[in-house]
């Protein structure tokens, strides 16, 4: 996979934008959303809007999260090197790749087998180490829980009971929760198991649906 002069160069103007403009901060992040070859996660007719700040369709009908979307899901997360993080909705692989990029231990499900088939072939090209999953991510992954953090990428009508069960005390979940429009939530579970909320902006998402296709 190509990734030259002008994708670098792109990448760096989009991502200082971020930084400048738009509240993004945390250095692991940034770095992470350096490193990471955006435009290798959409198809190459699609290229050159790899790094402009706007959600775009991946198939299945779709979208992968706008740049600014992801950069400030995983700086809410707060994930440092060697957690166990869990991702519900894969999409295109991009956000599991920043944060494989972060130094995560990632498990990231998807729904879609179209789509979990393509993030597969495009995260072991990029030599990326992920344990992707086809499966419905409302129910988590009992077996490899409990989880440090937990990043839900498509908009919940409630917040999963089994996600909540499955998070570490003293971890994280940011998830987008809502039904047509959802607002940003931040969870932390302390460590007697209290649950504190905290809501951010509203956002759009696809939404969480059960069962696979
Ligand atoms: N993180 C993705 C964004 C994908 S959009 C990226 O960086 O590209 C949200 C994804 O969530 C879609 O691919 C959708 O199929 C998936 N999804 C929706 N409900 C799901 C569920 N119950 N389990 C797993 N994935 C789900």
């Amino acid at each position: 996979m190509l990734d030259n002069f002008r994708h670098k160069g792109l990448r760096k103007k989009m991502i200082d934008y971020l930084n400048l403009n738009r509240g993004i901060s945390n250095p692991l992040v940034l770095s992470a959303l350096l490193k990471v070859p955006r435009h290798a996660f959409l198809d190459s007719s699609f290229l050159e809007f790899a790094y402009d700040d706007q959600p775009f369709p991946i198939g299945s009908g779709q979208t992968i999260s706008s740049l600014y979307t992801v950069a400030f899901q995983t700086q809410l997360l707060d994930v440092n090197p060697k957690e166990k993080v869990l991702e519900i909705g894969t999409g295109s692989g991009y956000q599991t790749a920043v944060l494989a990029e972060m130094g995560a231990m990632i498990y990231s499900i998807e729904r879609h087998r179209a789509l979990y088939k393509k993030a597969k072939k495009t995260l072991s090209s990029l030599h990326y180490r992920a344990n992707l999953i086809y499966g419905d991510g409302y129910l988590g992954l009992e077996n490899e829980a409990p989880f440090d953090k937990i990043l839900v990428t498509c908009g919940a009508a409630e917040l999963p009971p089994l996600l909540l069960k499955q998070l570490k005390l003293g971890g994280q979940m940011v998830i987008p929760i809502g039904f047509k429009e959802q607002i940003m939530t931040h969870i932390c579970k302390d460590l007697e198991g209290n649950i504190v909320k905290n809501e951010h902006e509203k956002c759009q998402f696809v939404p969480l649906l059960r069962d696979r296709e």
